[in-house]
């Protein structure tokens, strides 16, 4: 077993030597890798949003599943052409995505993972994801998911929590409104400027609470938990997929 005293969910606060020893004692079962974006979210929020709240899940998840997971934060930024209008956001071309991603999933896997759940935070990134995980899949031939942290959020929540709208995916998780100001209420407070909340275009910010950035991730980490339990128990097995004959 590692000599580390108390365990810490990032694997970048590992040393060598207790990532080795957790490996070799089969302590780790799977690995939570997290993307997100640095992109505007309104005059309110601060632009390293996206990578934030997918770090308080995944975490919570890792936490939650201890001593047996870890979150692997290897990029911050993501496809986010569609937000360069507004000057500070940095945005990677889907094509250096795509490749960072893969490469960060062969380092994992050549780490000795075999459940690895890529775990987006960024509506950009979603659709290359998807359409290139099949060959994720093939190149890595591993347990590999993908999926954002708001997909295990239905119509529901939305009707339960939301007040300003309950569509998905405008709503839940929109852009920097209620849902995602919530979030930052509670987890990260120094990220929002209230005096903006009032002065610009945008009023649904304003339905934010901290009372509902609870509520959220409490439905969000609960059940990405029992997901990647399923994953680590073998209940729930990617299928790879078939290549030319
Ligand atoms: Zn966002």
């Amino acid at each position: 077993m590692p000599q580390k005293t108390s365990f810490d969910v990032r694997l970048g606060k590992w040393t060598r030597r207790e990532f080795r020893q957790a490996m070799e004692s089969c302590q780790l079962k799977g690995c939570i890798l997290p993307l997100a974006a640095v992109e505007q979210h309104l005059e309110h929020m601060a632009m390293e949003h996206d990578w934030r709240s997918v770090n308080v899940i995944a975490e919570q998840v890792a936490e939650a599943l201890r001593p047996g997971v870890v979150v692997a934060q290897g990029i911050m930024a993501g496809i986010s052409e569609h937000h360069m209008k507004h000057p500070g956001t940095l945005s990677l071309s889907p094509g250096t995505f795509l490749s960072v991603v893969d490469d960060l999933v062969d380092s994992l896997v050549r780490a000795g993972f075999e459940n690895i759940l890529v775990l987006n935070g960024h509506g950009g990134n979603v659709i290359p994801c998807q359409q290139t995980w099949d060959q994720f899949l093939r190149r890595h031939p591993v347990n590999l998911h993908f999926m954002s942290y708001w997909d295990v959020l239905n119509q529901e929540d939305a009707l339960d929590l939301l007040e300003g709208g309950h569509r998905l995916p405008e709503d839940l998780p929109g852009h920097a409104q209620e849902f995602e100001t919530s979030m930052a209420l509670r987890w990260f407070s120094e990220n929002v400027r209230s005096q903006a909340m009032q002065d610009q275009k945008d009023r649904s910010p304003l339905l934010g609470t901290r009372e509902k950035g609870e509520a959220f991730p409490r439905r969000i980490v609960e059940r990405l938990t029992d997901y990647m339990h399923g994953m680590l128990a073998g209940s729930r097995k990617q299928t790879i997929p078939p290549f030319h004959p």
